[in-house]
């Protein structure tokens, strides 16, 4: 099969023939129908040898893809409850069930995959799904009922990751709390709409974009802003002096944390999620008395099992623009050039 490959750091993903894999015990053959592309892996394709998060702690030669989600092709020993054309979705990120992360639940915090700042999972240092099969542990896949699997591709990483993020914030939401978003993209579409859905938080959404601002709206948020250096002082005003009880970052430069840090309310909650690179300045007079800060990485199977749920009761819009496998190239270009009207998930036949 063909397989859409990182071969070797610092030069670009290609093209190569390898054989379809065979399921071990406990593991899933699953065949391909919706991989999602992130940005994430442009940052992969376009690292420098030796660079960090990704070149300097994983080997080159994997199939990129971590959006993942598909049907049951063939079960290996011991997987007794999925069957051939069970519909699927990949967890994200790949975990040992034994280290003490993971007894704990927070298997995005796994211990055996951490590789520095990052994780090693399908697509990132292990082959993922740009490619018509994968290999699954049983225990990192959650079925998918009659939901369509091009459909929640998307939600693996984009939604799950924003799920997580709103999820850390919900006990801090009450009827007069506000929320804040930073960020539209991939992820913000779903940080404001599981705000929506899960919490009595008036949200604000923010962008640099008037396009994605209008987007905002569409997802559900009460108040959209540009993301300029008038906008702290706009959501004191409409927020009548309260300020923010949580605010999800997911771009995550110097200047949207320093927004972040202005908008804090006492006992609030700032959540870093993008990762442009910047940093925070926490001390008091900079940051509300006892306002949290936490860095979020990923996500939980449970956080993909309630996600899909919420899908399947069709409470999601899930924007997405669809790409045949032998165009995966010119999705990229796509994504690169910030022209996507949606995810864009490849398809396959
Ligand atoms: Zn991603
Ligand atoms: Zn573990």
């Amino acid at each position: 099969m063909q397989a859409y490959r990182i071969v070797e750091w610092g030069r670009p993903a290609e093209f190569v023939d390898v054989p379809v894999p065979l399921p071990g015990a406990g593991e899933v053959l699953v065949r391909m129908k919706g991989a999602g592309l992130c940005r994430s892996d442009l940052d992969m394709i376009d690292a420098a040898p030796a660079s960090q998060p990704y070149a300097a702690v994983l080997p080159a030669g994997f199939t990129l893809g971590h959006e993942n989600a598909g049907v049951v092709e063939m079960v290996g020993a011991g997987v007794t409850d999925l069957a051939e054309g069970d519909g699927v979705v990949v967890h994200h990120m790949h975990s040992c069930g034994h280290c003490e992360f993971c007894h704990e639940g927070h298997e995005q915090s796994c211990r055996t995959f951490a590789r520095g700042a990052i994780g090693m999972t399908r697509g990132v240092g292990i082959d993922g799904g740009l490619a018509p099969f994968m290999i699954v542990p049983r225990r990192e896949l959650v079925a998918l009922g009659a939901l369509d699997p091009v459909m929640v591709s998307p939600l693996t990483d984009a939604g799950v990751t924003s799920y997580r993020a709103v999820k850390s914030v919900l006990g801090r939401l009450r009827p007069g709390s506000n929320a804040v978003v930073i960020g539209l993209g991939g992820l913000g579409a779903y940080a404001v709409q599981f705000l929506k859905l899960l919490s009595p938080a008036t949200v604000y959404a923010l962008d640099r974009s008037e396009a994605r601002l209008a987007d905002g709206r569409r997802y559900g948020a009460d108040h959209v802003l540009l993301s300029d250096n008038r906008a702290a002082e706009t959501i004191m005003d409409l927020s009548g002096g309260r300020g923010a009880d949580a605010i999800i970052d997911l771009v995550g430069t110097d200047a949207t944390l320093a927004l972040a840090a202005t908008v804090s309310r006492p006992h609030g909650r700032i959540v870093l999620v993008g990762l442009e690179g910047g940093s925070l300045r926490a001390g008091w007079g900079s940051l509300a008395t006892t306002c949290e800060f936490a860095v979020s990485l990923g996500s939980t199977r449970a956080d993909l099992r309630e996600v899909c749920e919420l899908a399947a009761g069709g409470k999601l819009i899930i924007d997405l623009e669809r790409f045949a496998f032998a165009d995966v190239e010119a999705a990229y270009a796509k994504l690169r050039a910030g022209l996507l009207t949606g995810r864009a998930v490849i398809t396959f036949n």
